[in-house]
């Protein structure tokens, strides 16, 4: 036979492998590329059928014969691959089975090819449209029959594994394809090749099958969206995430659930979703608010958080409507397992009120140190027996009043005090009745001053007494009332049988300018101060005591 004749084969052939490179090549999912090489040996088995009828040359009739069934094994093959791919059960994926899948189709095809001693095909009147079929073929419809068997077992696995259901009703579809060509083909042996000296020979059974399989995988893919690679990221998506997803249409009835709500509810695409059953018994109250808004008002989004307590689980329900152009067309309700973010809200709010605890008892600490401070301070400038302010804080505030470094100092006054016979008192009363003394005197003498004059206690039964802003005159004056309330003051003891009473002598100093002259420092100013008042307060004993004396400085 010329090589003419098979020249525009081979250029097809070379046509279908560029197709085949393009194919491999670009990037879409394997799915697409068995899809089209399945769907390619599909449409070979028709033509091959119709070319062996229509050619007359027996070579080109032989041709096709074979053409015919080595596009068998192909198709079976990519059924096969379409199959597990579809169903997503990679597990079938792996070198030792696909050697098991190949290799016996490529031996039976190599049987088809070289057809020795005409054991695959032998012809019928020197022809091929009518033939008688060896071995080759019994082995070849074998390997074919098993392959058919091994794609219904990938079915069976798909549809008892954990499948989504869209995947599970992919494969329904699947299974009817391979009944329904499985079915075609048997016919066609049983009427065409086994009872073939019987009966005339029925064209297009096998045919028939192909194009029945090939339908119910186009309705698939179509409904289904199989080959929309958007629809499949968004299924893989929704089945890896850890919410549970549930799909509903606007009469509750499942559209769609997703692999991590499926172990939960076991409900399938098409049965009436009730929430009220997948509700915990406890928490009634809540419950029914939840299912009040869920069955009500299915507008509205409806919440709850709830305990399982039989799977020891925290979920928080979602339930939002599905809107499409205004109007509802189902609802999409979302369980998520929150048990962990509770347990860390617990556990933060503890935290918390441990910290909130702990601050409140460094605050407590904080408020009695500062009293504690406080007492600490008043302490250090108080005089221990009566109460009074002592030396050292007279002399502080006294240095302080100087270095204010008044613009136009006013008179101030400092009245040096001394309780006369203090020893006869001490003596006769002893010296417990002898501070009684003291304190009492301190009493008096602080009633009679003004708030802004500063009593401190000098030294043993010494008392000076500053007063700021006040001159001679006015000192005088007080200093009288002071000498007066004290020596009319009779003073009560519990264990002796009189009242004691007492007079003071003062020596009064009033300084016209309360200020450090120049070249002076305050404490030599203030020893000369004190001096000059002790000075008037000598005086004033030795005028005969209970006397006031203004000194001069
Ligand atoms: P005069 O001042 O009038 O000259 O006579 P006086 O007896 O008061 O003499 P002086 O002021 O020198 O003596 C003070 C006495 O006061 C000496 C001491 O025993 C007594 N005295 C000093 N401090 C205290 C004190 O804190 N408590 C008691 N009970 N007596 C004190
Ligand atoms: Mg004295
Ligand atoms: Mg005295």
């Amino acid at each position: 036979m010329a090589l003419a004749s098979w020249i525009d084969l081979i250029m097809c052939f070379i046509l279908f492998l560029l197709f085949v490179y393009v194919v491999a090549t670009v990037t879409i999912t394997n799915l697409h590329k068995v899809y089209l090489g399945f769907h390619f040996s599909m449409l070979i088995w028709p033509y091959s059928q119709f070319a062996i009828r229509t050619v007359n040359d027996p070579v080109y009739q032989l041709f096709y014969v074979k053409l015919a069934f080595v596009d068998a094994s192909v198709l079976v093959l990519g059924w096969i691959f379409f199959t597990i791919l579809l169903s997503g059960q990679s597990q079938f994926l792996h070198k030792k089975v696909l050697l098991a899948l190949f290799i016996p189709a490529l031996l039976s095809s190599a049987g088809v090819i070289l057809n020795p001693n005409g054991w695959f095909v032998r012809p019928v009147n020197g022809g091929y449209v009518e033939r008688i079929y060896g071995p080759i073929f019994w082995v070849n419809m074998a390997i074919l029959i098993a392959h058919a068997i091994v794609s219904l077992y990938i079915v069976r696995t798909a549809l008892v594994s954990d499948q989504a259901q869209r995947i599970k009703n992919q494969i329904l579809y699947i299974l009817r394809g391979i009944v329904a060509v499985c079915a075609f083909l048997l016919i066609d042996v049983l009427l065409n090749v086994v009872l073939d000296d019987y009966l005339p020979v029925i064209p297009g059974f096998t045919s028939l099958g192909i194009v029945v399989s090939a339908t119910f995988f186009v309705i698939t893919i179509h409904k289904d969206k199989v080959f929309d690679i958007v629809t499949i990221a968004h299924q893989d998506i929704i089945n890896t995430m850890e919410y549970g997803i549930l799909v509903l249409d606007d009469q509750e009835r499942v559209v769609e659930i997703n692999r991590a709500l499926l172990p939960q509810v076991r409900l399938a695409s098409g049965q009436r979703f009730e929430m009220a059953h997948y509700l915990p018994d406890g928490e009634k109250l809540k419950t029914e608010a939840f299912l009040q808004t869920y069955r009500n008002h299915p507008l509205e989004v409806a919440e709850i958080e709830l305990l399982y307590p039989t799977l020891q689980m925290y979920v928080s329900i979602h339930a939002a409507p599905i809107m499409v152009g205004g109007s509802r067309v189902g609802r999409i309700v979302i369980f998520q397992n929150i048990t962990e973010l509770r347990r860390l809200i617990e556990e933060t709010a503890q935290q918390n009120a441990i910290l909130q605890e702990r601050n409140t008892a460094l605050i407590k600490i904080q408020e009695e140190l500062f009293q504690t401070n406080a007492k600490l301070r008043k302490l250090a400038v108080t005089d221990s027996l009566t109460g009074c302010y002592n030396r050292h804080y007279l002399m502080q505030r006294l240095e302080e009043e100087l270095l204010q470094d008044r613009n136009s100092p006013a008179s101030s006054t400092i009245i040096l005090i001394d309780i006369d016979y203090f020893k006869t008192v001490n003596d006769r009363y002893g010296h417990l009745a002898g501070d009684e003394v003291i304190c009492r005197t301190v009493e008096v003498l602080q009633r009679c001053l003004r708030s802004s004059d500063i009593l401190a206690r000098y030294g043993g039964e010494e008392f000076i007494i500053y007063l700021p802003d006040t001159d001679e005159a006015q000192a005088l004056s007080l200093a009288g009332q002071l000498k007066l309330s004290v020596e009319h003051n009779s003073i009560h003891i519990d264990y002796l049988n009189e009242p004691v009473s007492i007079t003071i002598s003062m020596g009064l100093l009033s300084i016209y300018e309360f200020k450090i002259p120049p070249g002076m420092d305050a404490t030599t100013y203030l020893n000369n101060l004190f001096k000059a008042a002790d000075q008037a307060l000598y005086a004033a004993k030795h005028q005969g005591r209970n006397q006031i004396v203004a000194g001069r400085v």
